[in-house]
């Protein structure tokens, strides 16, 4: 089953947190000069058309990076200038935003001739206009489930690695696929830094994935989480990433970037160890 499509939700406070989050992780690891594999196991498309008719039918980016955007002249932590120049960099204006990145563009703008990325996107389309974008010997897209093509690919020639995990969970076990494949990606690689994003739903859904990641042999889990202060009665609560292994110092300058980042998305933010250093 592959229905979803990210172009309905590109921009939303989601994709803040979860952009802000990698871009954090990025630029804090490209610090060393050792060359970083990168790995996007579901990648979406490459850049978003926030005027096209998909983003206008669910409005979600007005209320998420269009709102940050607004307000980015009181955005004060340095830690936003690596996310506010991309998205400067893909759109002409002042004004409204007319294109958002996905997650790939997130990675690939910032590559250096060391760092690699690997990008999966299942669906079709998707994986079709990713491709056309792709035009670097650094990236490659495959057409292939990201879970099982992740764990295949492990470990990678490079000393280091980041990881991002991102599905759309469409399918409820997802929640328990995902913590299964985070544990054994991490056995076989076990300083790499992951980041795992989930919604937060009404039901409780993602509670699956922390339970079990909780209960499991992966250390050093940071759990941040933002949540709507006005949430709808249907559908998305909330959003949280899981980041294993994160740079010293990450958790304290994510949570002052979404502190920042509360007013205008409306949301509350917590930051704390899902899973401490054993
Ligand atoms: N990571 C993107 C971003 O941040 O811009 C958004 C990705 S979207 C939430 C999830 C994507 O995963 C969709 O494009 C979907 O087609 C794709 N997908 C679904 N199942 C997949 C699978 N098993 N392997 C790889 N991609 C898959």
């Amino acid at each position: 089953m592959l229905s979803y499509l990210h172009a309905f939700h590109a921009g939303n406070f989601a994709d803040v947190q979860k952009h802000a989050s990698l871009t954090l992780a990025l630029s804090m690891m490209q610090v060393k000069p050792s060359g970083i594999a990168c790995f996007d196991t579901h990648a979406g498309s490459a850049v978003y058309d926030l005027s096209g008719e998909r983003a206008r039918k669910t409005g979600e980016a007005d209320a998420g990076v269009q709102a940050l955007w607004r307000s980015r002249g009181r955005l004060a932590s340095p830690d936003w200038a690596r996310l506010l120049d991309v998205l400067a960099g893909l759109n002409s204006g002042e004004g409204r935003l007319e294109r958002y990145p996905g997650s790939p563009v997130w990675f690939r703008r910032v590559l250096r001739p060391a760092d690699t990325l690997t990008a999966f996107e299942l669906h079709p389309a998707e994986h079709d206009l990713l491709s056309g974008w792709a035009a670097d010997q650094r990236v490659r897209v495959l057409r292939q489930d990201g879970l099982a093509g992740l764990r295949k690919q492990l470990p990678p020639r490079q000393p280091r690695l980041l990881v991002l995990i991102d599905p759309s969970y469409e399918i409820k076990s997802e929640y328990s696929d995902v913590a299964a494949t985070l544990e054994q990606a991490w056995q076989k690689c076990r300083h790499g830094v992951f980041l795992v994003w989930y919604p937060i739903l009404p039901g409780g859904l993602q509670e699956a994935l922390k339970d079990a990641v909780e209960a499991g042999p992966v250390a050093k889990v940071l759990c941040s989480e933002v949540r709507l202060r006005q949430p709808p009665e249907r559908g998305m609560a909330g959003s949280g990433v899981l980041v294993v292994n994160p740079p010293w110092g990450f958790g304290e300058r994510l949570a002052t970037m979404m502190e920042e980042a509360a007013e205008p998305l409306g949301t509350d933010h917590t930051v704390r160890w899902l899973v401490p250093e054993a």
